[in-house]
């Protein structure tokens, strides 16, 4: 990543050296993410009605400033598989859980044979239907993301890995050549895109990214607000700004490239979407509609049955 900075203060640097606006914390901001609340075993966090954030590894390898999980450091194998049991246990025994998320940290970070054990174990609960992996080692540390890799990771479709890019310049050759490799090996990718202010926070950057990382296989999946971190103020842009870019992306560039722009609600609200206005009004016999391109348009709702006899 450091041989990707070209001048102190671009959208690399910015990402990744610390400045001493960290250390400016209002009140108001949260140093943590309200995970908590919604925790009811350790390493477990089950917000929403049929899927789990299962946290595997407390260590990344990004240390993005913006990060909640930017202070955590440690030894990737120190989470110690007693501790993860009482994970297992839970999602065995809740049914309704069907999409389980590997999160941390940092998933890939772990060795193969951690890995290899984590996904045979979850594999074994005949419920979960889908298993994901979060992780920016695509971007970050593309050398991780080996054939052995792929080859553990194969054994457990369906699998899809949601990985998390800001910026065009991050889709280096070595980055698709690994998300090519994962998408050999059967892979959905998707991209988790944050936005942040000196770093994306342009329409015609975002768009950029977005046809890139289709270019390289990838989905994009969800732009999100900056969350509320203490120390990451001066990463924030407003929500005008995020639907500035939706809407310059909907219709001018393909569908396939238009991600979600979410919040995640700060209090364990989860991610809650927004969308531009394209609906100028809606009554029970019409909508009016603005395209893309700012034209507007009617559509009639279906005509009210006509009762015979
Ligand atoms: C984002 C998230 C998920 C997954 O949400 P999707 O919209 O299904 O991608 C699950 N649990 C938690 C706590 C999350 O923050």
């Amino acid at each position: 990543m450091v041989d990707l900075i070209k001048s102190p203060g671009d959208p690399i640097w910015l990402q990744y050296v610390p400045t001493v606006q960290e250390l400016d914390v209002h009140d108001g901001l949260v140093d943590s993410l309200d995970e908590d609340a919604n925790s009811p075993v350790p390493n477990i966090t089950h917000r929403y009605p049929d899927r789990a954030l299962f946290l595997v590894s407390p260590v990344c390898a990004a240390y993005c400033r913006f990060c909640t999980r930017r202070r955590k450091v440690g030894d990737p194998e120190k989470i110690p598989l007693a501790q993860l049991e009482s994970a297992f246990r839970y999602l065995e025994e809740h049914h309704e859980i069907r999409d389980v998320i590997m999160s941390g940290g940092d998933p890939l970070l772990l060795s193969d044979r951690r890995i290899d054990d984590i996904c045979r174990r979850l594999r074994t609960i005949p419920h979960l239907e889908v298993l994901r992996i979060g992780s920016r080692v695509p971007c970050h540390l593309p050398e991780r993301v080996t054939p052995e890799l792929c080859a553990i990771l194969k054994q457990y479709h369906p699998l899809y890995i949601n990985t998390h890019f800001n910026h065009p310049d991050e889709l280096t050759p070595a980055a698709v050549r690994a998300l090519g490799m994962l998408a050999d090996a059967g892979i959905p990718l998707g991209c988790q895109t944050v936005l942040l202010k000196g770093v994306n926070d342009d329409p015609e950057v975002m768009k950029l990214l977005m046809q890139r990382l289709l270019v390289a296989r990838v989905r994009p999946y969800y732009i999100y607000m900056c969350d509320q971190v203490a120390g990451a103020e001066h990463f924030r842009t407003t929500v005008e700004k995020g639907l500035e870019i939706i809407k310059a992306l909907r219709g001018w560039t393909s569908g396939l490239a238009v991600p979600h722009f979410v919040i995640d609600a700060p209090g364990g609200g989860g991610k809650i979407p927004l969308l531009p206005e394209y609906v100028v009004k809606l009554t029970d016999k019409e909508i009016i509609l603005r395209n893309y391109a700012g034209k507007t348009y009617r559509y009639s709702q279906p005509l009210e049955p006509i009762l015979v006899g």
